[in-house]
């Protein structure tokens, strides 16, 4: 296993070169292209670390999926999916123009921005500070790891540049699909998707996600098997942007990336991957990351789908 890894790693770095790095946020415009992290955690606590593993990246999109297991614990199914949807768009994450066109003007699902801003706003925590410290408590859980915390330069550059992401919250309250404190809310947002992590991180959330919600370093239960399997199907289905429906097709694992180049993969009932390569293709998703995951599907008989 760990050879296989080993080579795949290597085999799947030199991809990076195909990509490029994301730019819209000037902070991430920064990162390394050349680094390159895969971790895998079974469900019995094995971990495999390939590459480079202390290379610290934000969450970015990833933080989408803690914040929703968080919201479906506290809030129910039920709430949630009447807040947003739990379909696939071919839109890309940012994109104003579908909520404007269907009626109701609700986010298509959760994974999208769109979405991920109305999950904040559902949670029951008072004000910026409640709500974030909740998230960061379910993200510490989830990954083992109670030093996480929030890259206060991305947040700031984040937030600083985040023109987009406002308009699709103010556009939201103006047609009555929002509720509460927009700029609270906002400033969540923004700092859940800064929160830093490393491959082995991502590869523990994963695994937790694999394994019905209980965190195999740990043993402790985070999050209900419902929550957990809602999740791997959202992510199934909208994980990777508008390249969802290909990477069902070819890698066939549920999976979450972020344009902080990290991919988190959950192979039910077995294991977690977490990978990152900063540079990335044209639809946000890390290109020697999709690499990695294609191979370990294929080599390691992965392919849930
Ligand atoms: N913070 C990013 C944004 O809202 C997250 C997007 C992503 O990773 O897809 O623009």
């Amino acid at each position: 296993m760990k050879e296989t890894l080993a080579l795949i790693a290597q085999a799947s770095s030199i991809q990076a070169s195909k990509g490029s790095v994301a730019t819209y946020i000037p902070e991430l415009a920064k990162a390394d292209p050349e680094a390159f992290g895969l971790a895998v955690t079974e469900c019995d606590g094995t971990q495999y670390l390939s590459g480079n593993c202390e290379f610290r990246f934000t969450l970015q999109s990833i933080s989408k999926v803690v914040t929703l297991a968080l919201a479906l614990e506290e809030r129910g199914k039920d709430n949630v999916f009447s807040a947003v949807g739990n379909s696939p768009t071919a839109d890309p994450f940012n994109s104003i123009m579908r909520l404007e066109m269907d009626a109701p003007h609700r986010p298509h699902n959760p994974l999208i921005n769109s979405g991920a801003i109305v999950v904040v706003s559902l949670l029951p925590e008072e004000g910026r500070e409640g709500k974030i410290e909740a998230i960061l408590d379910m993200a510490r859980d989830l990954m083992a790891n109670g030093d996480i915390k929030v890259n206060d330069r991305v947040y700031r550059s984040e937030k600083n540049t985040s023109d987009r992401n406002r308009s699709l919250a103010y556009f939201l309250r103006s047609v009555g699909s929002l509720k509460g404190d927009i700029e609270d809310i906002l400033d969540v947002y923004f700092r859940q998707c800064s929160m830093e992590v490393n491959a082995k991180d991502l590869s523990i959330l994963g695994a937790t996600f694999a394994c019905d919600g209980l965190n195999p370093i740990t043993g402790k239960q985070v999050i209900s098997p419902q929550t957990a399997r809602i999740v791997r199907a959202i992510m199934t289905t909208c994980g990777m942007y508008d390249g969802s429906g290909e990477f069902a097709v070819n890698v066939g694992i549920p999976a979450k990336s972020g344009v902080g180049g990290g991919i988190m993969a959950s192979v039910p009932g077995r294991m977690g991957i977490g990978v990152v390569s900063p540079p990335l293709d044209q639809r946000g998703n890390s290109v020697a990351g999709l690499a990695a995951l294609a191979a370990i599907s294929e080599q390691l008989h992965c392919r849930v789908l």
